[in-house]
C-alpha cells in the first residue's frame, strides 16, 4: 500500500502542503482534484522525491520512511516504487520512442540492451504505437507522446504510477486515447495516484477521491461521495465553478 503520514511543505514562508496524510490500498487508483495552486502537483513530487517534504512519513511498497532520517539508499529505494507520467510528456527528444521506453532498464536496471528492446516493445503495444518505435518523438501527436510517457513509467515495473495532469497539454482530439490507455492500466490493478481536470474520468476510474484546496485535503471518498453528496462547502464551490 501507499501511506501518506502528515506531510507538510513549504517554500520559503509560504505553507504549500499542511499535514496532508491519506491511503492507497494496492491495485487501488486515487484520484487527486482541486484548484490551481492547491498543492496536487507538489504532493506528487513530495512523494517520489522530486522536491524534499519538510516533514512526514511516506511508505510505498515495501519502503517505509520517515523523511528526515532516511540515508540516501532508503531514499533512492522509495524513488524506484514509482515513475511519474507527466503534464509535458518530458520525453528525450534525440532518442527514438523506443529508446525512450527501454532508457531506465538499459541504464538504471542494466539490463541488456535487446532484453530491454523486447520489453519495450511489448509495452508500446500496450498503449497501440509500436508501429511508431523508431520515430523521433517530434514526429508523433501529443496523444502519441504522451502514450509513450505511459510506456516509459510503465518499463521499470514500478510498485505504482503517478500521472500529473496526463491529458492538460493534449488537443482535445487526442485525450480520449489517453485516458483510455490509463484505464487499461487500471484494469491491470496497477496502484496509482491521477492528479486530472478531466472529471467524467475520474469518476469513472477512481476507486478513491481525494478533494484539495489551499494545502489540505478538504474530503475524500468515493466518486459517488464527492461528487454526488460532497459534504464540504469548499467541495460544492470547485465543483460549481467546474460546471
Ligand atoms: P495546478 O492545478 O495549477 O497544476 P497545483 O495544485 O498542482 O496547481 P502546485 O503546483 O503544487 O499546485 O503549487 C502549489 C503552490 O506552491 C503554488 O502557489 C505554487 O506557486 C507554489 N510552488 C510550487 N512549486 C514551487 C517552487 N518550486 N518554488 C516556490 N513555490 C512553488
Ligand atoms: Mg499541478
Amino acid at each position: 500500500m501507499i501511506r501518506v503520514s502528515n506531510i507538510r511543505k513549504s517554500f520559503k514562508d509560504h505553507v504549500v502542503l499542511k499535514d496532508i496524510s491519506f491511503d492507497v490500498n494496492e491495485g487501488e487508483v486515487v484520484v487527486i482534484i482541486g484548484p490551481s495552486g492547491s498543492g496536487k502537483s507538489t504532493l506528487l513530487r513530495c512523494l517520489n522525491f522530486l522536491e524534499k517534504p519538510d516533514v512526514g512519513q511516506i511508505e510505498i511498497g515495501d519502503v517505509k520512511l520517515d523523511v528526515n532520517k532516511a540515508n540516501r539508499q532508503t531514499l533512492n529505494k522509495l524513488r524506484m516504487q514509482t515513475s511519474m507520467v507527466f503534464q509535458h510528456y518530458n520525453l528525450f527528444k534525440n532518442k527514438t520512442v523506443l529508446e525512450n521506453v527501454t532508457h531506465a532498464l538499459v541504464v538504471a536496471k542494466r539490463m541488456n540492451k535487446e532484453a530491454a528492446k523486447e520489453v519495450g516493445r511489448d509495452l508500446l503495444k500496450q498503449v497501440g504505437i509500436l508501429d511508431k518505435q523508431n520515430q523521433y518523438p517530434i514526429r508523433l501527436s501529443g496523444g502519441q507522446q504522451q502514450r509513450v510517457g505511459i510506456a516509459r513509467a510503465l518499463a521499470v515495473n514500478p510498485y505504482a504510477i503517478f500521472f500529473d495532469e496526463p491529458t492538460s497539454s493534449l488537443d482535445p482530439e487526442w485525450v480520449g486515447e489517453v485516458l483510455r490507455v490509463i484505464s487499461k492500466i487500471a484494469s491491470h490493478n496497477k496502484t496509482m495516484i491521477i492528479v486530472t481536470h478531466e472529471m467524467n474520468f475520474a469518476r469513472e476510474i477512481a476507486d478513491k477521491v481525494i478533494f484539495m484546496a489551499d494545502g489540505v485535503i478538504v474530503e475524500q471518498g468515493t466518486p459517488e461521495e464527492i461528487f454526488d453528496y460532497p459534504q464540504k462547502e469548499r467541495t460544492k464551490k470547485f465543483l460549481r465553478d467546474f460546471h
